[in-house]
């Protein structure tokens, strides 16, 4: 094998492990982060064209499902739909009525968001990527550091 396949196979390898590093990361923060239990899933929310989605399902737990198509965002955007939802699930879902919603046919429910829960997630996102931003190991790439960073905050 060439050199250069060898770097390139490399690269793929490294990606892929990143990207698992990060979902594994993001679910086992999530609870810490939040401060109940809550289920990160990464799959196509039930509502049409959404990045992300919250829910409460029927046991009680809130779980927000995260669009695989949020890779392909840049990193501070990724990490501020993960922080929006999460804190979705803090403030709001436990409010929420029971459902099925995280285990739905993706496209099969219309949703409307609701402007003063939508800024009262957006707030706390940013209050929690305000915080995670100045702690942040600045060596380590940005949505590592970010989730290590809330996590030893808030553990
Ligand atoms: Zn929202």
């Amino acid at each position: 094998m060439s050199q250069n396949n060898q770097g390139k196979i490399d690269e793929v390898l490294d990606k892929a492990a990143e990207k698992l590093e990060i979902w594994l990361l993001m679910a086992y923060a999530a609870p810490v982060i939040a401060g109940r239990p809550v289920i990160v899933k990464r799959r196509l929310p039930s509502m049409a064209e959404a990045d992300g989605l919250t829910s409460l399902n029927p046991r009680g737990v809130p779980v927000i499902t995260l669009s695989p198509r949020i890779d392909r965002v840049n990193d501070r955007e990724f990490m501020r739909l993960y922080l929006h939802e999460l804190a979705h699930a803090k403030l709001h879902a436990p409010h929420f009525q029971r459902s099925t919603t995280d285990t739905e046919r993706p496209g099969s429910s219309d949703y409307e968001a609701i402007g003063m829960l939508e800024r009262e997630a957006d707030n706390q996102a940013a209050k929690w990527l305000e915080l995670a931003e100045a702690k942040r190991d600045k060596r380590e790439p940005y949505k590592q550091s970010v989730l290590y960073a809330l996590i030893n905050h808030f553990s």
